[in-house]
């Protein structure tokens, strides 16, 4: 931590004017492709505006004893102040509720102790003046969540949420002194090293024709927001700053991830198409959400959403989310110095159960640990945090706090069809611990004259092989498997699920996986309890088809991924996707099963693949 820096970084801050000037002769350079990844889809051509690195100038001053109580008072207006800019962007947004509700948790971050404490401390104990002491206190959070390295897109996303809300302090804080927000005067393409959502959301009423971050991944806030103005994106294009410069013309493309610098005649044309394509079909797909999900042959195949904040609920079911498959809730106890209540956390799963009406909801326990890092938990310092105290085993070494949970989540259970799951169960022992765990929860509500429902299923995540190997064990202990195969890969190929080098082994369409997910499914089968999967790998159209014929029945995925699984599902029967499924097991290779699969399904669902929708 720098207590001296001088300035610090703010990617969030725009200039008001183009930072660079505008490039001449554009059109008499030869077209460069740049590769990122799909942050929104859509498909934009227009002039770039880039927008550097901007520097938020943050002078330290040492206060006089009677200076600090002022001081003080003048953070805590910012912050007031801060809060107010927000809510104006956020009404500027609509109706947006994903929009929103970033927004919204931004203006609770604002008001966290964690934060306002370690500022008043360094204001009064160590003197430092407002801004000095924000911009210290932002650095420190930061680094608790682990080195730069850690490139988890969970952790880099919580990161960037202290950074952009320290930096809306320190603007609160600067007043005049801080630079402008971005104007435009023509239809634009901009582009950043990064976005903060607000920033995003500042520009709605701006003629942003697409955007283009050198960072980011596509769970990032900026993608998101993206996602939510629907408005094209290409995040994680490494060297877009290098090579793009104001007044280039580009193509956008957000459905591959890539950009085209000086882009020929023929490459914009093909670009307007592709947009009026893609924005066309994107509609078709949405106006079939209500329809329930199901296959080819009418074999039902529920589609569901996973969610990590309460307010995401009500955006599943505008997406035709048949339930929540898995509501993560970690983000209770992240960010924070002190564990949630029991009342906080009912009322959060009580709201949740609520918003999705009659529709079932699996709340998964705490799955802290890990990758997972949470402030509020006394984390010891792991070799290889993967593989050490993380989610159940965490919990059964800290009963109290998973006790609190159970009795929280048995709680909600009165308010509709209510489901609870435990993360990364290794062994029958801890399956047992924990249950017995609930049923004590279960009992003490009941004790305390509070009401819940009766026999509220108790699952299991299949995210460790030996989960996987041992299923016929776990069916008769447990209601129902969730199968994470996020985990289930890192665990099974031994790589590490934050590695971008290694992200080639890391195929959920390993035929090692296809087995694990299979043998799990026929031993659910054999003894009679649910199974559905709630792993990335049901959001991507062929593999779904694939888990469809290895005998799933229950998908879960991000809530934007539903109309496009929806659609996809139902186009192939039951027994296609059942004769794909056996000839995958025997392959040798993730590869070649992707290959089997374009070739039983890719013409069949180019469109869903491309985004484009059928051909005009
Ligand atoms: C998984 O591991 O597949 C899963 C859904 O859980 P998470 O991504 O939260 O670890
Ligand atoms: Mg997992």
């Amino acid at each position: 931590m720098s207590g001296d820096r001088g300035s610090r970084d703010s990617s969030t801050a725009l200039p008001s004017a183009p930072s660079q000037p505008p490039s001449s002769g554009a059109a008499l350079e030869a077209p460069l492709v740049l590769v990122g990844i799909a942050g929104s889809p859509g498909v934009a051509v227009g002039p770039a505006l880039v927008v550097g690195d901007l520097k938020l100038q943050v002078v330290h001053k040492h206060l006089h004893a009677p200076q600090v109580d002022d001081e003080v008072a003048r953070v805590k207006a910012a912050v007031r102040l801060a809060q107010d800019t927000l809510r104006d962007v956020s009404a500027k947004m609509g109706a947006s509720r994903e929009t929103t509700l970033i927004l919204e948790a931004y203006l609770l971050m604002l008001e966290d102790p964690m934060l306002l404490d370690r500022v008043e401390r360094k204001i009064r104990v160590d003197k430092k003046n407002g801004e000095w002491a924000v911009a210290e206190a932002s650095d420190e959070i930061v680094a608790a969540f682990g080195t730069p390295e850690i490139r988890d897109a969970y952790i880099v996303e919580r990161r960037h949420d202290v950074e952009f809300v320290c930096d809306r302090l320190l603007r609160a804080l600067l007043g005049d002194a801080a630079p402008a927000p971005l104007r435009l005067d023509e239809p634009t393409i901009v582009v950043a090293r990064d976005l903060s959502p607000a920033d995003t959301a500042g520009m709605v009423r701006e003629p942003v024709l697409a955007f283009i971050t050198e960072v980011g991944s596509r769970t990032s806030h900026t993608a998101i927001m993206a996602r939510a103005l629907e408005i094209p994106a290409v995040v994680g294009a490494t060297d877009a700053l290098k090579r793009i410069r104001t007044g280039d013309t580009l193509v956008v493309d957000g459905l591959s991830g890539t950009v085209i610098v000086h882009p020929g005649a023929v490459d914009v044309r093909d670009a307007k198409l592709r947009s009026r394509r893609h924005i066309a079909f994107a509609k078709r797909l949405l106006e079939a959400k209500d329809r329930p999900g199901a296959t080819a042959c009418g074999e039902r195949v529920a589609l569901k959403a996973n969610v990590e904040l309460p307010a995401e609920a009500i955006l599943a079911v505008d997406h035709g989310a048949e339930g929540i498959g898995l509501y993560r809730t970690e983000f209770l106890y992240i960010d924070r110095a002190t564990m949630p209540t029991e009342e906080e956390q009912y009322g959060i799963y009580r709201a949740v159960v609520e918003a999705v009406g009659h529709r079932p909801v699996t709340l998964r326990t705490f799955d802290i640990g890990g990758d997972k890092f949470a402030s509020s938990f006394q984390l010891p310092a792991e070799m290889n945090p993967a593989l050490g105290l993380r989610a159940v085993r965490l919990a059964l070494k800290q009963p109290d706090v998973f006790l609190t949970q159970l009795r929280a989540m048995v709680r909600a259970s009165a308010h509709g069809d209510l489901r609870i799951m435990v993360p990364m169960v290794t062994t029958l022992p801890e399956l047992r611990a924990a249950r017995e765990l609930f049923h004590r929860a279960v009992y003490e509500v009941r004790a305390a004259g509070q009401p819940c429902r009766d026999n509220i299923p108790f699952g299991m995540m299949i995210e460790v092989p030996s989960a996987a190997i041992m299923a016929d064990a776990f069916a008769r202990e447990a209601s129902f498997f969730s199968l994470g195969t996020n985990d289930l890969v890192q665990y099974a190929l031994a790589v590490d699920r934050t590695s971008q080098s290694l992200a080639e082994l890391a195929s959920p369409l390993d035929p090692s996986i296809l087995r694990l997910v299979h043998a799990a499914t026929r031993a659910a089968v054999a003894g009679r309890i649910p199974i559905s999967i709630c792993g990335a790998m049901a959001s991507d159209p062929l593999a779904a088809c694939l888990l469809v014929g290895l005998g799933l029945r229950d998908l879960s995925m991000e809530a934007a991924a539903v109309p496009e699984i929806k659609a996809a599902i139902a186009r192939v029967t039951v027994a296609e996707a059942e004769t794909v499924a056996e000839a995958s097991l025997q392959c040798d290779s993730a590869a070649r099963v992707r290959e089997l699969l374009h070739e039983a399904f890719g013409d069949r669902l180019a469109d869903l693949l491309s985004g484009y929708g059928a051909d005009p």
